[in-house]
């Protein structure tokens, strides 16, 4: 009998639950624990309906290590699937340790008023989870997450090493509104307009970030959603799989963002929208950047009129066999599709779906382990078998494309 809590009850978390709801013989019960009560209890409605399946809600402020614990000690899951926001990862993390609970998140650890993000403050848990004989896997959505089984499956089955991955992230949907972020607007504005860092021959490369002169970007033509500009970014997976591939010489990231978007990230930042830092307004201290969260559409209402896909994937050049050898491992997911399926636009969806999968794998102990594991680290074969059963099916094709040198 397995028992699973999910913390966040937003975007992602609606994703996660509803998928778990939808293999039983796995998740036998499930607790959705959030800060605001009512939008678990909403989801809680929904999967009755949908599937005729109880689960048990909760009020948690998941900030509060002690509070969290209790809820643990109380309800006893196997584990817990952090889906709430990077902020809490480590209270989340101190709080199973506490309470010995197996843990599983997405994203990984950011300071609240620093806009970076590291997995050395999650790393640094690596004795005390070994030592409580816990597992605790990190960055289990798309990207961070399937990216790096990606990584891991290419490094089994088609390469004896790898030389460069280019990592490439493209949504090509269209949800209707001048300017909205598919994820928690906060930490999606926070991640893109960071200094742009990619990996080459043992070092870190500083680029500008997107919106600023000199910035690195050029059209790659995606599967099925076409020619699109792609933007250098840093993104977290490739800090771990510098670590853990094979003779990588060079790692980077690519994600499209449309016309549109730029320019009103653009005109955000010149006017100071975009800072975190605590401004005074009328008497009172405000974060301009957690205002615009409150005006902007909330991303878990994007799906019902979400068109196109979103195509992410992998591009990998290396050798097997003495053989120069460039293979693209994609998968390709409809906004509306995912909307029919779990009231969801294709952003949560393969976040959702992949951390869902991961908890899968621990729970039926084909991922097992003591100490915290970053995704490439565990067998990618179930996870891909499970991928191609659960919604995100994926392609293996030769690459005979252009990347910029
Ligand atoms: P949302 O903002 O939609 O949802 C976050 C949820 O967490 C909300 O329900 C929120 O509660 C809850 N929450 C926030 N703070 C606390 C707290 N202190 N205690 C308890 N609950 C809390 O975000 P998303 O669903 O879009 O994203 C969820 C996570 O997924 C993020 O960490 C994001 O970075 C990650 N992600 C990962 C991706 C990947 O591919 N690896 C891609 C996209 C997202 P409330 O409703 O009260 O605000």
């Amino acid at each position: 009998m397995s028992r699973v809590l999910i913390i966040g009850a937003g975007g992602v978390g609606n994703v996660v639950v509803k998928k778990c709801a939808q293999h039983p013989d796995v998740f036998q019960e499930i607790c959705l624990a959030s800060r605001t009560k009512a939008k678990c209890d909403a989801i809680a409605a929904d999967i009755k309906r949908l599937y005729g399946i109880s689960i048990v809600t909760a009020q948690v402020d998941a900030d509060q290590v002690q509070e969290l614990a209790a809820l643990l000690v109380e309800y006893k899951p196997d584990l817990v699937v952090n889906v709430a926001l990077p902020y809490q990862d480590l209270t989340i993390m101190d709080a199973c340790l506490i309470a010995g609970v197996n843990y599983l998140d997405t994203a990984n650890y950011e300071p609240k008023d620093q806009a970076h993000f590291e997995y050395s403050w999650q790393w640094a848990y690596q004795e005390r989870f070994r030592e409580k004989g816990l597992m605790a896997v990190l960055g289990c959505g798309f990207d961070p997450g399937v990216t790096n089984v990606f990584c891991a499956y290419a490094q089994k089955h088609l390469y004896d090493s790898i030389t460069t991955i280019d990592i490439l992230d493209c949504n090509a949907g269209d949800h209707g509104h001048p300017f909205a972020t598919n994820f928690n607007p906060e930490i999606n504005i926070r991640e893109v307009t960071q200094t742009v860092r990619h990996w080459q021959h043992g070092q870190w490369l500083e680029t500008p970030a997107i919106l600023n002169d000199g910035c690195v970007h050029f059209t790659f033509d995606y599967p099925v959603a076409g020619p699109k500009e792609s933007y250098l970014l840093y993104h977290e997976e490739m800090e771990s799989l510098v670590r853990h591939i094979r003779g990588l010489e060079r790692i980077r990231f690519w994600m499209t963002f449309s016309p549109a978007y730029i320019t009103h990230l653009q005109v955000l930042e010149n006017v100071g929208m975009t800072r975190i830092d605590p401004v005074d307004f009328e008497g009172r201290q405000i974060v301009p950047l957690q205002f615009l969260k409150a005006l902007l559409p909330d991303p878990g209402s994007l799906g019902e009129n979400y068109t196109g896909k979103a195509v992410i994937g992998c591009v990998f050049d290396g050798f097997k066999e003495g053989k120069q050898t460039r293979k693209y491992i994609y998968n390709v997911c409809d906004h509306a599709e995912a909307y029919r399926e779990v009231q969801a636009q294709a952003v949560s969806y393969t976040t959702g779906v992949p951390a869902m999968i991961g908890a899968m794998m621990m729970l039926k102990g084909i991922w097992r382990g003591e100490g915290v594991f970053n995704v490439e680290q565990l067998d990618p074969d179930a996870f891909m078998e499970a991928l191609n059963a659960c919604g995100l099916p994926w392609q293996v094709v030769d690459f005979n494309g252009r990347l910029p040198e």
